[in-house]
């Protein structure tokens, strides 16, 4: 009797564990009648947020960049590429015979200069770029006297003033700085550098964003004189976009909550790699709290928010072993729980299956809404239909196999097959760095092919 009671009552947590998870994967859902939803409002947002300066949660910031790489430009660059934990000096020789000579060098930032003051920050980068330049060698030819220029990549939002000052809107302390671009900019002009059919960047990191190029006589809020070229580009923070229609769970709203914005980035954070692990966390604490899901304690470590990263719920979502061996591993290494049964890591699969799927889809519902807004989502009859090529760059989209695939799926599906032919995903790996030194140049000051 005592064993036969046992049997059910594990049965009964493991029914209500999978209950768990099954009305997790119904709240995720997301139908292309959803990602419709998703994509149309985020359309609405962009020509709110193109209207007036918070008229959006979309800030659709003007990034001042109105004509882009044509391919052209020769010269030495300079950029800077400012990322979350470490930074990229970078110098570029345009004009060479396989059209661009790069050379960088990479330096972490020290953790303590992440907290303190920016002026220390930028006193460390700027020294370690002095020693960078020294390191110039004779075959650049750059003749004696000549100013350097230096473009300045950023992964955080910057409201612009010009092309070479801008006001960070998330950290309080303006700062002035020549150059200064947001990473989804750079990675734009990057793209173009060599290819004329990019027309879009999306970043799909630790964090997520679009910039897009935009008829500057389609932009209410802008106030000043219409630019030669008849674009601006624009930097979107579309991590920051929200809807009724976007599938939000309890763990996405405790997570939100529980963080350093709350309110903020909704969007990036069902999306980008800094939260996806998290999400999955979130799930399987729910599952050791509410229905003994790992045994009778809750392991304490499940219990640490950020602990499971990203990078090791791709690992485990791509385990391919037939006992699932790399699940285990992970599960023991970072969770410190053993003894899995191979059912239960099926779970966890599943449920990293659920959380990378729906970032994927409502990363390709964004795409869409941005291709809406230019008119490019449709193939128009009877007349040429250009190629749109979105540069993507970012960790997540490298790196993540099943999200990037999940992503071109919905893609498809979205756009029809015809559509779909004619809009192209492209990784452009570390292209913001680039982009920014040919921003430098194609807004150079002191040389003639500058066009302004
Ligand atoms: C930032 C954006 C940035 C993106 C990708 C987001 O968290 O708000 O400015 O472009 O990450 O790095
Ligand atoms: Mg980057």
């Amino acid at each position: 009797v005592l064993v036969v009671r046992h049997r059910m009552q594990s049965s009964g947590k493991w029914a209500k564990a999978m209950d768990i998870v099954k009305e997790f994967e119904e709240k995720c859902a997301t139908p292309i009648a959803k990602l419709r939803q998703v994509a149309d409002a985020m359309t609405v947002e962009m020509h709110a947020g193109l209207a007036s300066d918070g008229g959006s949660k979309l800030k659709m910031l003007i990034s001042y960049v109105d004509n882009l790489p044509t391919g052209d430009e020769t010269g030495v660059f300079y950029a800077l590429d400012l990322g979350g934990t470490n930074f990229r000096v970078l110098r570029v020789k345009l004009g060479e015979v396989d059209n661009v000579k790069k050379e960088f060098e990479e330096v972490s930032i020290p953790p303590e200069l992440m907290i303190g003051k920016s002026d220390d920050l930028f006193d460390f980068i700027a020294g370690e770029l002095a020693k960078f330049v020294a390191t110039e060698g004779e075959d650049m030819q750059i003749p004696a006297g000549t100013q350097r220029e230096l473009g300045f990549t950023f992964s955080f939002p910057v409201k612009q003033s010009s092309i070479a000052g801008g006001t960070l809107v998330r950290w309080t302390k303006g700062f002035n700085i020549e150059d200064a671009v947001n990473d989804t900019v750079g990675t734009l002009a990057g793209g173009r550098y060599t290819d004329p059919d990019v027309i879009a960047a999306v970043i799909l990191g630790t964090g997520t964003n679009a910039a897009y190029v935009e008829r500057a006589n389609a932009i209410p809020k802008w106030q000043g004189l219409l630019p030669k070229s008849g674009e601006m580009v624009i930097n979107m923070e579309w991590g920051n976009f929200r809807s009724s229609h976007l599938p939000l769970s309890e763990y996405d709203e405790n997570l939100d909550s529980d963080s350093l914005n709350p309110g903020e980035q909704i969007y990036e954070k069902m999306i980008s790699g800094m939260y996806l692990g998290e999400i999955v966390r979130r799930v399987l604490l729910k599952m050791a709290e509410e229905a003994e899901f790992f045994g009778d304690t809750v392991p304490s470590k499940l219990e640490k928010p950020f602990i499971l990263r990203t990078p090791d719920m791709s690992a485990m979502h791509h385990d391919s072993t037939a006992d699932l061996r790399v699940v285990a591993t992970k599960l023991k290494d970072i969770l410190e729980i053993s003894n899995t049964s191979l059912k239960m890591r099926k779970v966890v699969v599943e449920l990293c299956d659920i959380v990378a799927t729906r970032g994927a889809r409502l990363s390709a519902a964004g795409i869409l809404g941005i291709l809406k807004k230019i008119g490019r989502d449709t193939v128009k009859e009877g007349e040429e239909n250009h190629k749109s090529v979105i540069a993507m760059d970012g960790g997540l989209f490298e790196h993540y196999t099943k999200f990037r695939n999940a992503m071109q799926t919905a893609m498809d599906e979205l756009l029809g097959e015809e559509a779909s032919r004619n809009i192209i995903i492209k990784l452009s790996n570390d292209g913001s760095g680039l982009g920014a030194a040919l921003l430098a140049a194609s807004h150079s000051q002191y040389r003639e092919y500058a066009e302004s």
